[in-house]
């Protein structure tokens, strides 16, 4: 029989924890292969281990339930490389515990890799956003334009981390140990033919989300940082626009000083031009900075996420 390993990572969830379990456990008959379930505990400081343990040492249903605690929060794409390291299985999937992800298309996902044997991942993506402030959504759309825009890794509008992926995949993911991690990106850059799966937005089912605007907008950040340098090239090509504007302006000035004489004028504009250019200047070194500030933690080398407990 085949084997399907179920990565779940898992931060203050221990509202959602028991009712994910019976969900998965109640469409487990349907999925004609061994289940086995990785939850990753990232430093939650509710009683989410606790409940954990119960499952993987007490558990009444007996189901074959793995569990890898961090010392702390590392976040989300940690705990999905963790989960992903630890777990074997013919197919693995990550799922988040929050029924956002609906276990019950699982069995479809499953059907789907067995029939179309030249896909090697099923995954979903969101066709509408309700529940979610405009203003977010906004700023969703003009993240997924920009950034395949700027960048040859194409990051599906809407793409969610629910993956239904063989061991080939998953062991390419696995490989790639990049610090600064970006999943939305490395599930792509590894290449492997997807299958997209249009889903309706879903509402957590109990607890209360971890992203705030912030993180979000910093995630972007992250992620086009992680996956372009295009801002770069941006950057030296206004510097070398400025120089030729600036070279012309020099010209212009010269002859004129030649031919009318020289008086003195025009300091307030030469004020603006210089805050403009220094402005401009920062600018690009931020940019710059950016990056260089990602090769820093980069060659660190630090570990991705420090286990405490696992079993
Ligand atoms: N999560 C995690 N570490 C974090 C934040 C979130 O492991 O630092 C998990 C969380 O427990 C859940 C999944 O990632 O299973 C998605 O988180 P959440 O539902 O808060 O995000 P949203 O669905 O709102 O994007
Ligand atoms: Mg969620």
């Amino acid at each position: 029989m085949e084997t399907l390993a179920l990565v779940v990572p898992c931060y203050n969830e221990e509202k959602t924890i028991p009712i994910f379990y019976e969900t998965v456990e109640k469409i487990k008959e349907q999925i004609p292969a061994q289940i086995a379930y990785y939850f990753v505990d990232d430093g939650s400081k509710d009683r989410t281990l606790a409940i954990l343990r119960t499952l993987t040492y007490n558990n009444p249903l007996g189901g074959d339930v793995h569990y890898i605690s961090f010392s702390r929060n590392f976040g989300k794409e940690a705990a999905l490389y963790a989960g992903l390291q630890a777990a074997d299985g013919d197919y693995i999937a990550t799922m988040d515990v929050d029924l956002q992800h609906p276990p019950a298309l699982l069995p479809t996902m499953w059907n789907f890799l067995h029939e179309h044997r030249e896909y090697d991942c099923v995954a979903t993506r969101r066709i509408s956003r309700t529940g979610e402030p405009k203003i977010r959504s906004f700023f969703a759309k003009l993240f997924y334009q920009l950034i395949n825009d700027l960048s040859d890794t194409e990051i599906v509008d809407g793409a969610q981390d629910y993956r239904l992926m063989s061991r080939k995949m998953a062991d390419a993911i696995v490989t790639d140990s990049e610090y600064n991690r970006f999943s939305k990106g490395i599930f792509s850059w590894v290449g492997f033919r997807t299958k997209w799966i249009p889903i309706e937005n879903v509402e957590r089912c109990a607890g209360t989300s971890k992203w705030s605007f912030w993180k979000l907008f910093r995630y972007s950040i992250e992620g086009i940082l992680a996956y372009t340098t295009i801002p770069i090239y941006i950057s030296s090509i206004i510097g070398l626009i400025m120089c030729g504007i600036s070279f012309l302006a020099l010209l212009f000035i010269v002859i004129r000083a030649m031919l009318f004489g020289d008086p003195v004028a025009g300091w307030p504009s030469l004020v603006s031009i210089i805050t403009f250019l220094g402005g401009l200047i920062l600018l690009c070194m931020g940019v710059m900075g950016l990056y260089i500030a990602k090769i820093y933690l980069e060659t660190k080398h630090r570990q991705i996420y420090i286990v405490r407990e696992e079993r």
